[in-house]
C-alpha cells in the first residue's frame, strides 16, 4: 500500500471562551489581563463550603453557539466533575458537561462556498482552569486564578476533515462564525480560542488506525503544520509495516515537531460523576426559540446574498463578508442611494485599507457610511476625480468633516473648466519641450508624463479625462 493512498481523518475539540461579563458559577469578573489572582473568590478557588451558581448569559451564549453550529439543543443537560490534579486547578476537578451534554449532532461548512460540511458531535458548557505562569518568577511556576471558572463552550467535530489545510480552513469559518455570533472574540493570542487535534491514517475500506492528540496549538498555522507532521510520521510507521501507539503529543513550534506529553498515562481515568451541587439544566423550548429567532444571518448565507443581492464578485463578497461589522458597513454605504460594486471598490480598497493601517476596528471608522455614500455619489458625478476622492476621504478621516465640508474649505472641486485646463497643459509643454519633441517623434508613453505634470500643478483638480483629451488635441495640433 502507497503511504500517499492512506487518507487522514482528522477531529478538532475547539474551546472558545465565551464574552460574559462574570465567570461561569460565581460573580468575579470574565476579564482578561488584571493584575494576578484579583478576580477570584471562594468558589473558583475551590475553597470549603463554597457553592457554583450557574450563569445564565453563559448559558445562553453557549445555546447561540451550538444553534448557529446547527445542533440540536437539548431540552436537559447534566454537569459532571471531570477529576484530575493540576496545579491550575483548584478544587481538583473541573465543572464540566459528560454524558448529557449541551447539544449535539450540528454541522458547518468546511470552506467557504465548499459544498462539503463537517459534522459537529457535540457542544457542551464548562469552566476553564487557571493559569501557570512559568516567567513572572525565577525558577519558580506562579499561578494566576484569574481564568478559574471563565465559561467555555466545547466544540467537537467528527473526525470529517481530511486535510491538515481544510482544518485550518474549518477553523477560520468557525472563528468567523463565533464572531457573527457575538459568542466570544476567539483571540488566539489572548487564549480565548484553543485547539486540540487528532488525527489517525486510514487505507480506504479498512477500520482507521490509532489516533494521536495533538496539544498546545496556538495559531490556526501550527494546527496546519502539527497535522503535517503527524500525518508524516504516522505514513512513515505505516510504511515499515509497524502501528501507530494512541498518544497525546505535545506540538514544540521551535522545532516543528511533536513529541509524546504523557503515554503512561494515556490511561486517564478522570472518575466522571455529576455534580452533585448543580441541578440538571433544564431549557425552555420557548427560551430557545427565542435565541434561534434572535440569530444574526450567517456569514454564509450573508456572502451568497452579496453576490446575488448586489451582483458582487465571489472575491468581493468574501472580503465584504469577513466579518459582520465590515458586512454591515458596506450595507449601510448602499443604502446611501450608490452603486454596489462601486460602493466595494471604496470599502475594500480605501477604507479597509487605511483601518488596517491605522489599526482601528471597523466600528470605530472614523468616516460614517452616509458620509462615505455622499463622497462616493460625488465621485460618481464628476464633481471629484478618483485621485481627488480619495484626497478628500483622508481628510475627511483626518477631520471628521463631510466631503462637501472638505471640498468647501479646500477648493478641492475637479476642474473641468476648459479655459483653465489649457493654461496648465501650455505651462506644462512650455516646461517641456525635449519631451514635446520626443512625443511627436512617436514615444506616446510621454502622454502620462505631460499628465503627471498637469494634474500636479493643478493640485489634483483637473478632470483628468477632460485634460487628457485637450492635451492629446494641443500636441497634435501644433504638429
Ligand atoms: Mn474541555
Amino acid at each position: 500500500m502507497k503511504a500517499a493512498a492512506l487518507v487522514p481523518m482528522i477531529g478538532l475539540e475547539i474551546h472558545v471562551q465565551l464574552k460574559t461579563e462574570t465567570k461561569l458559577f460565581c460573580a468575579d469578573r470574565n476579564a482578561f489581563g488584571a493584575a494576578p489572582n484579583t478576580h477570584v473568590c471562594p468558589v473558583c478557588l475551590g475553597l470549603p463550603g463554597a457553592l457554583p451558581v450557574l450563569n445564565a448569559r453563559a448559558v445562553e451564549l453557549a445555546v447561540r453557539t451550538a444553534l448557529g453550529l446547527h445542533c440540536q439543543v437539548r431540552r436537559t443537560s447534566i454537569f459532571a466533575r471531570k477529576n484530575y490534579f493540576y496545579p491550575d486547578l483548584p478544587k481538583g476537578y473541573q465543572i464540566t458537561q459528560y454524558e448529557r451534554p449541551l447539544a449535539t449532532g450540528g454541522w458547518l461548512a468546511a470552506e467557504s462556498g465548499d459544498a462539503t460540511t463537517i459534522r459537529i458531535r457535540r457542544v457542551h458548557l464548562e469552566e476553564d482552569a487557571g493559569k501557570s505562569l512559568h516567567d513572572r518568577l525565577p525558577n519558580r511556576t506562579a499561578v494566576d486564578f484569574n481564568r478559574a471558572g471563565v465559561p467555555l463552550v466545547e466544540i467537537v467535530t467528527e473526525p470529517d476533515l481530511t486535510s491538515p489545510a481544510q482544518a485550518r480552513a474549518f477553523l477560520g469559518r468557525l472563528k468567523q462564525l463565533m464572531r457573527y455570533l457575538e459568542v466570544s472574540d476567539c483571540d488566539m493570542e489572548k487564549g480565548s480560542l484553543r485547539v486540540d487535534a487528532n488525527v489517525s491514517i486510514r487505507a480506504p475500506k479498512a477500520a482507521p488506525g490509532a489516533r494521536t492528540e495533538l496539544k498546545n496549538l496556538n495559531s490556526f498555522a501550527n494546527v496546519e503544520r502539527a497535522l503535517d507532521f503527524e500525518i508524516e510520521r504516522q505514513r512513515g510507521l505505516h510504511a515499515r509495516g509497524r502501528g501507530v501507539a494512541q498518544d497525546t503529543l505535545h506540538w514544540d513550534e521551535g522545532r516543528g515537531e511533536a513529541r509524546s506529553m504523557r503515554a503512561k498515562e494515556e490511561s486517564r481515568d478522570y472518575r466522571y460523576f455529576p455534580e452533585p451541587d448543580l441541578p440538571p439544566l433544564i431549557l425552555d423550548p420557548t427560551w430557545i426559540e427565542g435565541i434561534r429567532a434572535d440569530l444574526p444571518e450567517s456569514p454564509e448565507s450573508r456572502r451568497a446574498r452579496f453576490q446575488e443581492q448586489y451582483g458582487l464578485p465571489a472575491y468581493d463578497s468574501e472580503v465584504l463578508t469577513a466579518d459582520r461589522g465590515i458586512a454591515d458597513y458596506f450595507e449601510a454605504v448602499v443604502a446611501g442611494a450608490v452603486e454596489p460594486k462601486l460602493a466595494s471598490n471604496w470599502v475594500m480598497g480605501d477604507v479597509l485599507g487605511r483601518l488596517h493601517q491605522t489599526r482601528v476596528e471597523i466600528a470605530n471608522a472614523p468616516v460614517s457610511p452616509p458620509r462615505l455614500a455622499e463622497l462616493i455619489r460625488l465621485v460618481a458625478d464628476g464633481t471629484l476625480s478618483v485621485p481627488l476622492g480619495r484626497r478628500v476621504l483622508t481628510r475627511m478621516a483626518e477631520r471628521g468633516a463631510t466631503a462637501a465640508e472638505i471640498i468647501a474649505a479646500e477648493g478641492l472641486r475637479q476642474i473641468q473648466d476648459k479655459g483653465q485646463l489649457q493654461d496648465w497643459i501650455a505651462e506644462v509643454v512650455a516646461a517641456h519641450p525635449q519631451e514635446v519633441a520626443r512625443y511627436r517623434q512617436g514615444d506616446s508613453k510621454l502622454l502620462a508624463f505631460f499628465m503627471g505634470r498637469i494634474m500636479q500643478r493643478s493640485r489634483g483638480r483637473a478632470d483628468p479625462r477632460r485634460a487628457s483629451a485637450l492635451l492629446q488635441a494641443w500636441l497634435n495640433r501644433e504638429a
